[in-house]
């Protein structure tokens, strides 16, 4: 039996089940925000839902237009805040990814001679 992706990621969703499924399709399981193929894995798929562009706490409408397929990371980086449109919620979003990606980096970075060393 395949695996309901679907089924996996709208667990909690205040979205059903049918609807979801219809806009995880309709946006190919690719995440609008930094295009994570949720086909890609597993856990790939374990970590798409599906986003309220306008959040429902700001009245956001539960219809296609306002819904996006999106991954779990991206999801908690746009939050509740809301957006003049989708492509400004979208910029937020890559650019505090960048800001993570390279605090991470400066975390994770090894001194050189441990690098270089073994
Ligand atoms: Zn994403």
């Amino acid at each position: 039996m395949p695996i309901s992706l679907a089924s996996l990621s709208l667990v909690d969703s205040p979205v059903a089940l049918e609807e979801g499924r219809k806009i995880l399709e309709r946006d190919d399981y690719v995440c609008r925000y930094c295009g994570l193929d949720g086909r890609a894995s597993f856990e790939n798929a374990l970590i798409m839902r599906v986003d309220f562009v306008v959040p429902r706490a700001h009245k956001g409408k539960k219809n296609p237009s306002n819904l996006v397929a999106c991954c779990t990371p991206c999801n908690t980086i746009k939050g509740t805040r809301v957006y003049a449109s989708f492509e400004e919620a979208k910029s937020h979003v890559l650019a505090r990814r960048e800001e993570l990606r390279q605090a991470w980096q400066q975390k994770t970075a090894r001194p050189k001679a441990k690098a270089a060393g073994a």
